[in-house]
C-alpha cells in the first residue's frame, strides 16, 4: 500500500516549500472542507525507490488559545489519516511555543512522527538541533526544502521504517481476509455522490460475472476479485459498499486519500463524474493525478437517463472541451442506476489496460522514432542539431519509451509532445498516458 506523508508544524517553517519538492503533480488535489478556510493539500510523489502520497496540513498557529483551536481540524484529519507525520520546524527560529503545542498534542497520537528540522542551510544545524532537544523527539532529520538538500535521504529513511515496522502489513491482511488481487485491477473513483456506488453494483451485477467469496476488506478501500468471460478482475471500490461478497452499505465518507491511494494501485481507473454537474475543479484535479500517477483512465458521465435533448448536447459540447487535453480517454455515457451503456465500459477497460501493457520491440520504436525524425527534424542547439539515435521500451503502466541521442537534455517540448503524439498514433494506443524520457549518449 502507498504509504501516507503528513506535514505538520506551525505556519512559515517551510510545509508548502517541502510540499511542492515532495510531490510531481501539477495539481494538488483539495480537500474542501465546509467551514475550514484552511484546506489540505494532497499531492504524490516519488524520489526514491516507492511513490507515496504526501499531506500538506496547512499552518497551525500558535495564536489560538487551547490545543483544540490550535490543531486546526482539517490538521487532525490529516494526521489520522498518515501512517507517517513529519513534525517540521524552522531550524534558524529556534524553539517556539506554537511548537511546543504541537509537540504535545502529537505525542497523545498512536502515529509515527519524525522531527524534521528546516532551513539548515547555512547554520550549524546540529547545534540547532540541541535547542529542540527538550522535546524528546530523538534524533532529528536536518534538511534544506528550499534546496532540496537532505530531502531524499529523509523519504528513504522514513519509508525504509515504515516498510520495516510493516512487515507484510498488506499480505497479512490479505491471508485473513484472503483477498489477492487478481487480473486487472480496476479503480473506481469520483466525488460524493455520482454514483460510484451504483456502479460497482452495476459492474459485478451482470450476469456473467462471478463474485469469488472472498471480497475482503483494507482498511483503505474494498477490493473484490472477480472473472468475467475469462477475464480476471479486481474492483477497488473507493465507495466502500460491499464487504465479503454480501451488500450493505457502509456510510463512508468521501476520502481523498482513499481516491488517491485507488488510483496509484489500479492499472486502469474509472472516473466517474455526473453529467447533471457536468466536469467540476475537482473532476479535473482527480484527472491530473491520474495523469501524473501514469494510470490508464476511462471517463463514465453518469446520470445519463432523463436527460434532455438539448442538456445533452451542451453537457457533450462541454466535455469534448474540457476533457481536450486528455483526449486519449474514451468517455461513456452511462446510466449506472439503469445499466445503461455499462457493459461497454468493459471493452475501454481492457483496451486501455492492453495499450498499458502493451509489449513495444525496440525494433518498431526505432522505426518510427526515424520516420518522425524524417518528416520533422529535431531542431539545432549552439549550432548543432539534436540528434535521436535509437529507443527502446522502459516500464509499462504507463508505457515508457526511453529515447537516446545526443544533446537530449534541450528536446523542446513541443517536440516532446509531437514525438509522443506520433508513438500513440501510430502505434494506436489508446487510454493510457504515455511516458518519454531521454538519455545522452554523446
Ligand atoms: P509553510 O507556511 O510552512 O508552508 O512555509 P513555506 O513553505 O511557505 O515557507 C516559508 C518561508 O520559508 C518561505 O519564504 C520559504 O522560501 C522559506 N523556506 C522554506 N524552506 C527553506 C529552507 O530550507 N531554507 C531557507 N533559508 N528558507 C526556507
Ligand atoms: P457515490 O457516493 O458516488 O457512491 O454515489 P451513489 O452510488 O451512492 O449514488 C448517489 C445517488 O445518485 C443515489 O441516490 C443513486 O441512486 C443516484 N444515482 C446513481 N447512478 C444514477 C444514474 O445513473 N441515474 C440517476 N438518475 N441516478 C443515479
Amino acid at each position: 500500500m502507498v504509504p501516507v506523508i503528513a506535514l505538520v508544524g506551525r505556519p512559515n517553517v517551510g510545509k508548502s516549500t517541502l510540499f511542492n519538492r515532495l510531490t510531481r503533480s501539477r495539481d494538488a488535489l483539495v480537500a474542501n472542507v465546509a467551514g475550514l478556510t484552511r484546506d489540505r493539500k494532497y499531492g504524490e510523489g516519488k524520489i526514491g525507490a516507492s511513490p507515496y502520497i504526501v499531506v500538506d496540513t496547512g499552518g497551525i498557529s500558535g495564536d489560538e488559545e487551547g490545543i483544540d483551536s490550535v490543531m486546526a481540524e482539517q490538521s487532525l484529519a490529516a494526521i489520522q489519516e498518515a501512517d507517517i507525520v513529519l513534525f517540521l520546524v524552522d531550524a534558524r527560529a529556534g524553539l517556539t511555543a506554537a511548537d511546543e503545542m504541537i509537540a504535545d498534542h502529537l505525542r497523545k497520537q498512536n502515529k509515527r512522527y519524525h522531527l524534521v528540522l528546516n532551513k539548515t542551510d547555512s547554520i550549524d544545524a546540529d547545534q540547532a538541533e540541541a535547542d529542540f532537544a527538550v522535546l524528546g523527539f530523538g534524533e532529528a532529520f536536518h534538511i534544506a526544502a528550499v534546496h532540496g538538500r537532505g530531502v531524499r535521504g529523509m523519504i528513504d529513511g522514513v519509508l525504509e521504517e515504515n516498510k520495516a515496522l510493516n512487515p507484510e502489513e498488506f499480505d497479512e491482511e490479505y491471508e485473513t481476509e484472503t483477498v489477492k488481487a487478481r487480473g486487472i485491477k480496476i479503480g473506481i473513483v469520483g466525488r460524493p455522490n455520482v454514483g460510484k456506488s451504483t456502479l460497482v453494483n452495476r459492474l459485478l451485477g451482470e450476469d456473467r460475472v462471478v463474485v469469488y467469496d472472498q471480497a475482503g476488506t483494507t482498511r483503505d478501500s474494498v477490493y473484490i476479485p472477480y472473472e468475467r468471460f475469462g477475464q480476471e478482475y479486481t474492483l477497488i471500490d473507493t465507495a466502500g459498499v460491499r464487504r465479503r461478497g454480501k451488500v450493505h452499505e457502509i456510510a463512508e465518507k468521501f476520502s481523498v486519500v482513499k481516491t488517491l491511494k485507488a488510483i496509484e494501485d489500479a492499472n486502469v481507473v474509472v472516473l466517474v463524474v455526473d453529467a447533471r454537474e457536468g466536469i467540476v475543479e475537482q473532476d479535473l484535479h482527480m484527472l491530473g493525478f491520474v495523469l501524473d500517477a501514469g494510470r490508464a483512465v476511462v471517463i463514465a458521465v453518469n446520470k445519463w437517463d432523463g436527460m434532455k435533448e438539448e442538456e445533452r448536447k451542451r453537457v457533450k459540447e462541454e466535455l469534448s472541451r474540457r476533457l481536450e487535453f486528455i483526449n486519449f480517454a474514451r468517455i461513456h455515457m452511462i446510466s449506472a442506476l439503469h445499466g445503461t451503456n455499462v457493459g461497454h465500459l468493459y471493452e475501454s477497460i481492457d483496451e486501455a489496460y492492453e495499450c498499458a501493457t502493451r509489449k513495444l520491440s525496440t525494433n518498431q520504436l526505432t522505426r518510427i522514432l526515424e520516420d518522425a525524425a524524417k518528416i520533422h527534424q529535431p531542431p539545432m542547439v549552439r549550432n548543432r542539431r539534436i540528434k535521436l539515435r535509437y529507443c527502446h521500451a522502459g516500464a509499462m503502466n504507463p508505457p515508457t519509451i526511453i529515447i537516446h541521442g545526443n544533446q537530449t537534455d534541450e528536446v523542446p517540448a513541443s517536440y516532446k509532445r509531437y514525438l509522443e503524439n506520433t508513438f500513440r498514433k501510430v502505434l494506436k494506443i489508446m487510454g493510457t498516458p504515455i511516458r518519454i524520457e531521454f538519455r545522452t549518449s554523446e
